[in-house]
């Protein structure tokens, strides 16, 4: 199997060019680095994701984990993954020195998820679930369990899990039962039972170690009473590593993503099974939400990663592909065209493209507001914090959705070939649809941000994205040709503030089951608009490059990304209008549907 999954040039555009990437390490936090060590680590992500994940894509989907004995079974090659994943740096990449972590900034560490994800989603989710969990015990947990689980957790030889979900508490983690109960031996004894956890147990790894949220006898109700522990696979006592009452009792069988498990974990069946409080009591769910945050930009990657890859198993078929002739030529004698020269193929390109491109711009934006608090001063961080929560839902969602939408047009690009296996556009297709689903669906991700992240602080988060935007639309400045992209991204700007500024007001008087009602559409919305802005940017840098007098080698680059950049703003963008629409509506059509009228 061979082919290109992801453009370098462009992850290289994004870094170097439309973010200053480079400017950050002026800051002493980051000062270690230059653009050669950025470029030489972009370099061994992308010979991981050549020679490691890529050959074993279609494989870990042919074999899935299984269950034998009570231990997952998973590709072998995933030992070895986990392995060079802890030699070479990758689950501390992003970790600041003092924990052993390579400082490198978010924004580089996101461009190499996104090469090692396009290669083989399900490969890279072994060590990111850990460096999340990692991040977790370093931020939060005591010394001691530190030393006893991070080195491990830090080489790759353990496996990292977040285990929140239980039967009846999805997206409802307030009716989290597991309980645990206090000893006075300095540990909890734990009862209940998780589902869908992915890697929470496999034999690519020597031990797992769960970041569980549970609640101690006696806690306040609701996420009030939520705690975060620590529960070990294998416990360390002094220098043996003891069973620790946790069982699997089933690994799911999933449509896609399946080089990775996910299973549902029994513990304290026999009340054996000791769970170390991490942090304060009651205070689990707002910890954990440095992990679920971290997880929800690792998901919007993932998903730009598989389109990605996509798109580009479609664009190489539709430039091999003859079929059909140019309109217009009516003798059958002349030889067929490629598929690319169909108006149609360019259209579906284009779509593809634009997700893929906008998405990436959004994910780098994202990590470059993280990245840039550790350059300025305590005082300043709160405007960068707020940036980051306020467009998470969106990182996380547009590119979530469309990836359903852009997968499934590489596999239109291909025709009956798309659907059958000797193509991995069908796979590709199976492995995003996980995407709106696992770390909040779309439908809790658009109540959190119409429900808290527009109005919070007032309003603050939303105040300063609008700057940030405008700010974009004053670097286009005197660029003629991205003129109209300008007036249509300020006249969205202003919908968007419209519309934000009419439903707020009244949020108090329609009461929080309409206002909430079709929060999924605002936050379609606000992630076209989202993407518009990046496109903007990128659209901005594409014509200052080309009027520097690009070099010839990269005059196409550049031209193609304009066109992009308009395809989003003549296709795309327009969409809201419908969303609009229907927002400002207020008829709460959804709400007064009763139940009983879906019968028959
Ligand atoms: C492949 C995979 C990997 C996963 N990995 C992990 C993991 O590592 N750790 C972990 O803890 N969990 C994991 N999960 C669980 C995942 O996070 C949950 O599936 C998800 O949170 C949804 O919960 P649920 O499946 O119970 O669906 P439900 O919560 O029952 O939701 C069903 C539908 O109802 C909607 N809904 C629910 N409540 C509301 C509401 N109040 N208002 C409006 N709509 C609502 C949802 O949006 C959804 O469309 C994973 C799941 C999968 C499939």
């Amino acid at each position: 199997m061979a082919g290109k999954f992801i453009s370098m040039r462009n992850l290289k555009f994004l870094l170097y060019e439309v973010f200053d990437t480079v400017a950050l390490t002026k800051a002493p936090y980051y000062q270690q680095h230059n653009q050669k060590s950025f470029d030489l680590v972009l370099d061994a992500a992308n010979k991981i994701a050549q020679k490691k994940f890529y050959p074993l894509f279609e494989e870990m989907d042919r074999k899935p984990p299984y269950l034998e004995n009570g231990q997952v079974k998973v590709h072998p090659a995933v030992r070895d993954i986990m392995i060079e994943a802890g030699d070479g740096g990758w689950i501390g990449a992003a970790f600041p020195e003092a924990w052993g972590g390579e400082q490198l900034p978010h924004i580089l560490h996101c461009a190499c998820h996104l090469i090692t994800s396009a290669a083989n989603y399900s490969a890279g989710v072994y060590s990111e679930l850990t460096s999340g969990a990692a991040r977790l015990i370093h931020s939060f947990a005591s010394d001691d369990l530190k030393q006893k689980y991070l080195p491990n957790m830090m080489a790759g030889k353990w496996q990292g899990t977040m285990a929140l979900t239980e039967p009846q508490a999805g997206s409802s983690l307030s009716d989290i039962t597991t309980s645990a109960y206090p000893t006075d031996q300095g540990y909890y004894r734990l009862k209940g039972t998780k589902v869908f956890i992915s890697a929470g147990d496999h034999d690519g790894a020597d031990n797992v170690v769960h970041m569980l949220l549970g609640r101690i006898e006696g806690a306040p109700a609701g996420v009030k009473g939520i705690s975060l522990f620590l529960v070990p696979k294998l416990r360390v006592e002094g220098a043996q590593l003891v069973p620790n009452d946790v069982n699997v009792s089933q690994v799911f069988h999933k449509m896609g993503y399946r080089g990775a498990p996910i299973t549902e974990l029994s513990f304290g069946d026999k009340d054996a099974c000791r769970a170390y409080l991490v942090g304060e009591p009651n205070r689990g769910l707002g910890y954990m939400f440095q992990m679920m945050n971290g997880a929800r930009i690792g998901v919007g990657l993932g998903a730009t990663a598989i389109a990605s890859a996509a798109y580009y198993a479609s664009l190489d078929y539709c430039k091999t592909r003859p079929q059909g002739r140019k309109l217009g030529q009516k003798d059958p004698k002349t030889p067929q065209v490629a598929i690319i020269e169909h108006a149609d193929i360019r259209r579906m390109l284009l779509f593809q493209r634009a997700v893929v491109e906008g998405s990436e711009s959004l994910l780098m934006q994202c990590a470059l507001y993280e990245d840039t608090m550790y350059c300025r001063p305590r005082e300043e961080h709160e405007k960068y914090e707020l940036l980051l929560d306020l467009l998470t839902p969106m990182a996380k969602t547009y590119p979530s959705e469309m990836a359903i939408l852009s997968t499934s047009q590489a596999i239109q690009c291909l025709g009956g070939y798309g659907y059958c296996e000797d193509f991995p556009v069908e796979q590709h297709f199976r492995d995003c649809r996980i995407h709106p689903i696992h770390e909040g669906t779309t439908g809790i991700q658009g109540m959190d941000l119409l429900g808290r992240k527009v109005v919070m602080k007032d309003g603050k988060a939303f105040m300063l994205f609008l700057e940030e935007a405008h700010a974009t639309l004053a670097q286009a400045q005197g660029l003629a040709s991205v003129e109209p992209l300008c007036r249509q991204f300020e006249a969205a700007l202003k919908s968007l503030a419209q519309l934000t500024a009419q439903l707020a007001g009244s949020a108090a008087t329609r009461g929080a089951e309409v206002y909430l009602a079709d929060a999924t559409l605002y936050l379609e919305m606000f992630g076209i608009i989202a993407i518009a802005w990046q496109w903007l940017k990128q659209a901005v840098t594409s014509q200052k490059a080309l009027d520097g007098k690009a070099k010839a080698a990269d005059q196409n680059f550049y031209q193609g990304k304009l066109v992009t950049a308009n395809y989003f703003f003549a296709y795309e963008l327009p969409k809201i209008g419908y969303l609009v629409q229907r927002l400002t509506d207020g008829n709460p059509l959804t709400v007064t549907m009763e139940s009983s009228f879906f019968n028959d």
